[in-house]
């Protein structure tokens, strides 16, 4: 399979919209996090990045966000890698924006085992969020403050 094949793209958009019909709202993550800004998924790893993400809001000011990326791993061509994270907001005295409470990587050579991994990091964020989508339950869980 190649990475521009029609099967490849079919399925690409397939996990693409079961991860927007879970998470229609717009993003508020905005500002919170380093790097590419969510943004329209495109297929083509070795081409494209693609990164988005979801924000729970509890409350006083809590949240939960739960984000995936697609990257190359620029140091061997084709492949990719695919990871997703849930991080809760920081409460430290001085702040430093967010912190990681669970978080799963994998990475694929080639469009085949780039979905397969995909369609596993999308299960993985059902998982967490079926866990609870509470921030509060999350940060005692991580045992944060
Ligand atoms: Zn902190």
């Amino acid at each position: 399979m190649e990475w521009d094949g029609g099967d490849v793209r079919t399925r690409f958009l397939t996990l693409a919209s079961q991860w927007h019909s879970r998470h229609p709202a717009p993003s508020s993550g905005g500002g919170r996090i380093d790097g590419p800004q969510p943004g329209q998924w495109m297929w083509h790893p070795p081409a494209h990045s693609i990164y988005d993400s979801h924000t729970y809001e509890g409350p006083d000011d809590d949240w939960l966000e739960v984000a995936i990326r697609i990257e190359n791993a620029d140091y061997s061509p084709g492949h990719c890698r695919i990871g997703a994270s849930l991080a809760v907001a920081c409460r430290c005295e001085g702040g430093h924006g967010q912190h990681t409470v669970v978080e799963t990587l994998w990475r694929s050579g080639g469009p085949t085992a780039a979905l397969e991994a995909l369609t596993t990091v999308l299960r993985s964020t059902d998982q967490w969020l079926a866990g609870s989508r509470r921030p509060d339950w999350w940060r005692r869980t991580a045992g944060l403050a």
